[in-house]
């Protein structure tokens, strides 16, 4: 019996992370935005990268090491392709390596602007069942509960009774999921079988706010 509505959220962040930084001229800890462009410089063989960064006050730059004296041969022809033409998308990808920032700065300010695309993968007439697909290449600053509240527009106490019941599931579970952020691959199950609302649930799960 295939009573699950199955949809797929596509969760695009839109600023990528910021480094808070040492910034000579303000004299302070400042966040500093990315540029976009790389900067390279090479000796001989051997080559180094950066990804420059501006202080969000005074534009003073910051050149995040992305590697150094790597040989060129270690390089595949399309890593450097990008890096010649600060091809966005790989940019983009070294923006949001929170890992490797985390190397570089303390404390990093992730804006909390993503974007949520609702599509639906199975559709259910008599469904009681609502099933989540979470896809985020990119990683967003986006707590569970809180995702799940606004695109569902229900409360955050209801999700935690619901997940309290066992009747709001996630995959891969860990500990106080509901308060950490949502995962690429992750997926929500909610049995609103005892659900008065849920017609309407299920409008908000596929349909974007105001669309
Ligand atoms: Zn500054």
């Amino acid at each position: 019996m295939c009573n699950i509505l199955q949809v797929r959220w596509t969760i695009s962040p839109q600023t990528a992370p910021r480094p808070w930084i040492a910034c000579s001229t303000c004299g302070c800890l400042k966040p500093f935005r990315s540029s976009g462009k790389v900067r390279l410089n090479a000796n001989g063989r051997r080559l180094d990268a950066w990804l420059i960064y501006k202080c969000v006050d005074c534009d003073k730059t910051w050149n995040r090491t992305l590697f150094e004296r790597r040989n060129l041969r270690e390089l595949a022809p399309a890593t450097l392709e990008a890096l010649q033409h600060s091809d966005p998308s790989w940019v983009r990808a070294q923006e949001f390596d929170l890992d490797g920032l985390k190397r570089k700065a303390k404390r990093i300010e992730e804006p909390p602007d993503a974007v949520v695309a609702k599509e639906t993968v199975r559709e259910a007439v008599d469904w009681a069942k609502l099933e989540i697909e979470i896809a985020a290449k990119l990683s967003a600053n986006l707590r569970l509960d809180r995702l799940l509240a606004s695109e569902l527009a229900i409360s955050r106490s209801r999700l935690q009774a619901l997940h309290d019941r066992g009747n709001l599931n996630v995959h891969p579970d860990r500990s106080d999921v509901l308060r950490h952020r949502a995962r690429d691959g992750m997926r929500i199950v909610l049995d609103l079988s005892d659900a008065v609302d849920r017609q309407a649930i299920g409008h908000a799960a596929i349909h974007s706010e105001g669309h």
